[in-house]
């Protein structure tokens, strides 16, 4: 997901809130999804270190996918990651 999608999506979850602030539960459940679905979307977009099972082996530190090192985003669930260390 790129900083435009992110942007894009930001906007309707606050277009989401102000809904909800008028009504109905159903507006209000969908608000909590939405903001549950956003956490997890810049959770994923920010950058987190490996896991380092083995030395010579880092696995990502979301999914658990072996990943080549190459990697900016982990290939399986796109979670960002912080290649400091490698
Ligand atoms: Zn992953």
């Amino acid at each position: 997901m790129n900083e435009n999608s992110l942007l894009e999506y930001f906007n309707y979850i606050v277009r989401q809130a102000d809904m909800a602030r008028t009504h109905s539960q159903k507006h209000d459940l969908k608000f909590r999804e939405n903001c549950q679905k956003i956490r997890e979307t810049i959770e994923k977009a920010t950058p987190k270190k490996p896991n380092w099972i083995y030395d010579d082996e880092p696995l990502c530190p979301y999914c658990g996918e072996v990943l080549d090192g190459t990697e900016v985003h982990c290939d399986e669930c796109d979670q960002r990651l912080d290649r400091s260390e490698w």
